[in-house]
């Protein structure tokens, strides 16, 4: 099965930059994996040439109106994106987005056709008291209802950006618990910290459809690197 290998370039990046990095990443050979790139939004209508799908970082709960500041659903899909990532602990902490804004974002975003890869994942101080999977659960609730397939992004905020990488074991416990609450195909990429070094192991070894990779995609010959490691 092709894996999903995902690029969230956060706020960095310019016009000149992403034109770069698209030259850059095209002339690596991408594999048959499905290539995504969550650009900011003012760059949300650059092409990947084909080779690579967009994607938005975020959306509003708004349909439309006044609601300055905010992007909605159907200006991301005029720009023909295929994605959009909700729910990251980024927007999650400096936006408050609660667990409610993130579903009725992801009801949004089927109904324009746009799919979502919705951003779940413990902090260090929930891990260590031993809540991981409570609050996972937590996060889970208001897609237990969902009957088509799911995209989820296992992040645990503590090892986005700082080069920690939880055990096999313990990405592979959260991903059986993330399953056990589904009977439909659910898709779950890992991220935090994928790096070229260690993409080969996550990616061949454990039970995940792919990555989310902050950092290391800025650089594309190692994003691509990280894209041919399956
Ligand atoms: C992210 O922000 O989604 C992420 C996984 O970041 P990093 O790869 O830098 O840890």
């Amino acid at each position: 099965m092709p894996k999903l290998i995902a690029a969230n370039f956060k706020m960095n990046g310019s016009f000149s930059f992403i034109e770069e990095w698209f030259n850059a990443f095209n002339k690596e050979d991408a594999s048959s994996n499905e290539v995504i790139v969550a650009l900011p939004a003012p760059y949300l209508g650059m092409s990947g040439n084909g080779n690579v799908k967009i994607s938005a970082q975020n959306v509003s709960t708004k349909e439309s109106g006044a609601y300055t500041s905010q992007i909605s659903v159907s200006m991301i899909a005029d720009n023909n994106v295929s994605y959009c990532i909700i729910g990251h602990s980024e927007a999650r902490e400096y936006l408050n987005e609660s667990n409610e804004d993130i579903k009725a974002k992801y009801d949004l975003l089927i109904e324009n056709k746009v799919k979502p890869i919705v951003c779940i994942g413990e902090s260090l101080e929930t891990r260590e008291s031993n809540e991981t999977f409570d609050f996972i659960t937590k996060q889970l609730e208001h897609f237990k209802n969902i009957e088509d397939e799911i995209t989820f992004a296992y992040e645990p905020i503590w090892a986005i950006g700082t080069g920690l990488v939880p055990s096999d074991d313990d990405i592979e416990q959260v991903v059986k618990h993330i399953r056990s609450h589904f009977s439909q195909t659910v898709k779950i990429l890992y991220g935090g910290s994928v790096k070229g070094e260690n993409a080969s192991n996550l990616l061949n070894n454990l039970d995940i459809d792919g990555v989310l990779v902050g950092g290391a995609s800025l650089n594309p010959q190692e994003f691509a690197k990280i894209a041919q490691s399956c």
